[in-house]
């Protein structure tokens, strides 16, 4: 076969592909006679390639969880390898890959955090460790904050803050938001990164003395919020809130959903800020999404009320072999190759500064933000009051104008409300990194004209 068959047949498979999809799958959080999905044919490390065989760079990371690269060969190995020799197995039997996966996050996890309970992904994750604070406090309030997403299900979209929230929200859940640090757009009228840290602690004390701390099980934030615009917490504030629910009997679940396994440069970005929660999420990048994925890992206050009390909670998957063993050499990996420090020195010497040049030259960046490769852009038409290109929750003509224009010069960005995101995998290299820079100087030229009218 010529190369130009092989072009002309990939391109005859993705029309197929695209047909059956708009007739028969139902996609989320849309509505579905007004989306026009990409067809992807293939991946590898960095990179994607299209129905038409263009190739684009990962800067969404799909939704932030190929924290290991595309078709990483040991992981996509350790998946066939697994389904050789023992495709399933049901939650009550012990599984060596099970076990193994169990204690790589425990190794990882914070403090004395030391059982995983394993779940399909993060909402089901947020959905158990809410159930266990709940039961193991007999309270049951939750509290979290405004500007956050915890995932799709009852309990764990009525958790988010975001207004992904609204529509599913009958004010039935049990859940009370609070606001967090957030000195770009700050609720408290801060100017400082301390004042706005100590501000929003005397908010969240404030909230949780009115709602009475007796009824409160738990405070569930994310360790930075990633969705909702990587706003990484001012220092002291993660243990200010830890010290706030100490003193209430408060459980403590920290949603290292998009945070964890090397998103910020850290393991957990937790543990980077000494904070120990008692219950802590993950999903994502423990495998970087090669099969469903999440958990809970549970500190010993749980451990311990469970130890002889059945927890009244299960999934037939919970543990999958597919998924551990993914998940084992996934870890593995980022281990030996030093793949969590390479993230690290990524956000500090390239996409740190590239990104804070970009917003030197570009008049519609109103903020640049994040660590290691989770980066937010605040897109805005005004630097001075601040108005964003887009509403939150919302799209806009303008930003699907700058998600086109970086697909057409080569780049899969994250876009959310007005911001661009830059969450490449943790395993870009430098190059990629700066590839990478220089398409979203050129989307943000053509962002910076749009604003202009020009
Ligand atoms: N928590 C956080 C912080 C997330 O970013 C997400 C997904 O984006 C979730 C929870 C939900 O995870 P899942 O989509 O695997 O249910």
């Amino acid at each position: 076969m010529t190369i130009a068959d092989s072009a002309r047949e990939t391109t005859t498979s993705a029309a197929r592909t695209y047909a059956l999809d708009r007739r028969h799958v139902f996609h989320s959080w849309s509505a579905q006679a007004e989306i026009a999905p990409m067809v992807i044919t293939r991946a590898e490390g960095s990179y994607v390639w299209d129905g038409e065989g263009n190739r684009l760079l990962d800067f969404s990371s799909q939704l932030v969880n190929t924290n290991i690269g595309h078709q990483h060969p040991e992981v996509v190995e350790a998946i066939a390898a697994q389904a050789h020799r023992l495709a399933t197995v049901a939650p009550q039997h012990a599984n060596d890959q099970r076990s193994e996966a169990a204690r790589l996050v425990a190794e990882h996890a914070p403090g004395d955090l030391d059982q995983v309970f394993f779940t399909n992904g993060g909402a089901d994750a947020n959905e158990h460790a809410v159930r266990m604070a709940r039961l193991v406090t007999g309270r049951p309030k939750v509290l979290s904050r405004y500007h956050s997403y915890h995932g799709g299900t009852e309990q764990a979209i009525n958790l988010t803050g975001d207004p992904r929230r609204w529509a599913n929200d009958d004010g039935r859940a049990g859940t009370v938001h609070f606001l967090g640090p957030y000195l770009y757009r700050s609720a408290f009228r801060a100017t400082t990164e301390e004042e706005e840290c100590a501000a929003a602690l005397a908010h969240l004390e404030q909230v949780i003395e009115l709602e009475g701390p007796q009824t409160i099980a738990a405070v569930l934030l994310e360790a930075i919020p990633g969705t909702a615009g990587i706003m990484v917490p001012p220092p002291g504030y993660l243990s200010g809130v830890r010290e706030l629910c100490d003193r209430h009997g408060i459980m403590l679940i920290v949603d290292e959903v998009m945070t964890g396994f090397g998103r910020t440069g850290a393991w957990f970005h937790s543990a980077t800020e000494g904070v120990v929660p008692d219950l802590l999420t993950f999903a994502k990048g423990v495998n970087s999404g090669y099969v469903p994925l999440g958990g809970v890992v549970l500190g010993p206050r749980t451990g311990e009320y469970f130890a002889h009390r059945p927890y009244p909670g299960g999934l037939t998957y919970s543990g999958h072999p597919l998924a551990c063993a993914s998940a084992v050499a996934a870890m593995t990996v980022m281990e030996r190759d030093g793949i969590v420090d390479h993230a690290r020195r990524i956000g500090e010497d390239v996409l740190g500064p590239g990104l804070a040049r970009l917003a030197e030259r570009h008049p519609s960046v109103g903020e640049v933000r994040g660590l290691g490769v989770f980066w937010a852009m605040e897109l805005v038409r005004d630097r001075g009051t601040r108005e964003q290109v887009a509403p939150t929750g919302g799209s806009s003509p303008l930003m699907a104008e700058a998600v086109a224009t970086a697909k057409s010069l080569g780049l899969l960005p994250f876009a959310n409300s007005h911001r661009l995101h830059a969450v490449p995998p943790c395993t870009v290299s430098e190059t990629e990194a700066r590839e990478g820079l220089e398409i979203l100087d050129g989307v943000l030229d053509r962002v910076d004209r749009t604003v202009a009218g020009v």
